[in-house]
């Protein structure tokens, strides 16, 4: 079985930029493909699939697919390419970024391009910049070489990015929103595989869901379609340990566990779900935080799925979220996947 690091490589090299996951839901499929009882690809391209227990609850886990990104928008005669962004950017960390645009005929690469000093006025760089004022360079020369490349409007950009790896178990990259959640959900499939002998006594359906950063939106049909009773969401939430984030304005951190999400800017954890993760973390021995964080994630809308489902997310800590650089820490990772397996095996 693959180690988790290698499978977070493995599912970070594959781009997912919101709407344009196919690629990587083909991978995710073809990584639990033969250790799930049932698994499709819908008709949004959510993949679904079921570990089948004894049927005395419905659990649903999901992690979202998707990452934020770029998509085109239109070519310049001189073959520069104009964007807007899918998902929440700021536009500060855009500048100077390598890209990978996604065309009809392979990946074409490119930079978003930044004014050298020499060129600006320190006025004119104490401003935020706005996207319509960025633009990428492939290196074509005009609009048909763009053409030519198989560059097309809407075509989605990523950044480019690999995992790299900090010192004290901790990895740098782009996408971690919410792989590092990809990467929980298989790791614990994996090993419900390995309990064939002793089936939980909940049916498991894992979805890895579609455009989540867009406003929550692939999710919808999982969630009414599978019809939970219980749901744990996966994804990752804003650690707050590092210079210059505001006093009180998360209390996460990395290297202490998974977060038990309490709250967010539009959900509230059920009670019963969110005491249950609790208990299996201490009688486990599992360092665990509770996080009441900004933001929001596919729990605010599978909890209001149908008549509602008892729902209370896991989180992974993560630095910089949403950018190219998001650090975490991989016994994080490990953790969560600890706490979701005992946690998917005691329900009852
Ligand atoms: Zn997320």
């Amino acid at each position: 079985m693959m180690d988790t690091l290698s499978l977070i490589k493995k599912l970070i090299s594959v781009s997912s930029v919101s709407g344009f996951e196919d690629e990587f839901s083909e991978v995710v499929a073809s990584l639990i493909d033969g250790f799930v009882d049932e698994l499709e690809i819908d008709r949004v391209g959510n993949v679904v699939a079921r570990v089948e227990g004894e049927g005395k609850e419905r659990v649903l886990v999901d992690a979202h697919m998707d990452e934020v990104g770029l998509i085109v928008k239109a070519i310049d005669e001189k073959g520069f390419l104009r964007f807007t962004t899918l998902g929440g950017i700021d536009n500060r960390i855009l500048l100077a970024q390598r890209v990978i645009v996604h065309t009809s005929k392979g990946k074409v690469k490119g930079v978003i391009a930044a004014m050298p000093p020499h060129f600006t006025s320190e006025k004119e760089r104490e401003k935020m910049p706005s996207v319509d004022d960025l633009f990428i360079d492939i290196g074509a020369s005009s609009k048909e070489e763009a053409y030519e490349r198989g560059v097309s409007v809407s075509d989605p950009v990523s950044f480019e990015g690999g995992v790299e790896e900090l010192i004290g178990g901790r990895i740098c990259g782009c996408g971690f929103d919410d792989k590092l959640g990809c990467a929980v959900a298989i790791k614990a499939l994996y090993e419900l595989r390995n309990l064939k002998e002793t089936p939980p006594s909940a049916d498991i359906y894992f979805s890895f869901s579609v455009e989540e950063e867009r406003g929550l939106r692939g999710v919808k049909p999982v969630a009414f379609r599978v019809n939970p009773t219980i749901a744990i969401p996966l994804d990752t939430t804003g650690a707050g340990d590092y210079p210059g984030v505001k006093p009180f304005i998360s209390s996460v951190v990395l290297g202490k566990g998974p977060v038990i999400r309490a709250a967010d800017r539009m959900f509230i954890a059920e009670r019963s779900v969110k005491e249950f993760l609790i208990k299996v973390a201490e009688e486990n021995g599992i360092p665990y935080q509770i996080g009441v964080v900004m933001g929001t994630t596919n729990a605010a809308a599978i909890q209001l799925a149908r008549e509602g489902v008892a729902t209370c997310p896991l989180c992974i800590p993560v630095r910089y979220a949403h950018s190219p650089v998001e650090v975490a820490d991989l016994s994080d990772v490990e953790n969560t996947i600890r706490l979701l397996i005992k946690a998917l095996t005691t329900i009852s």
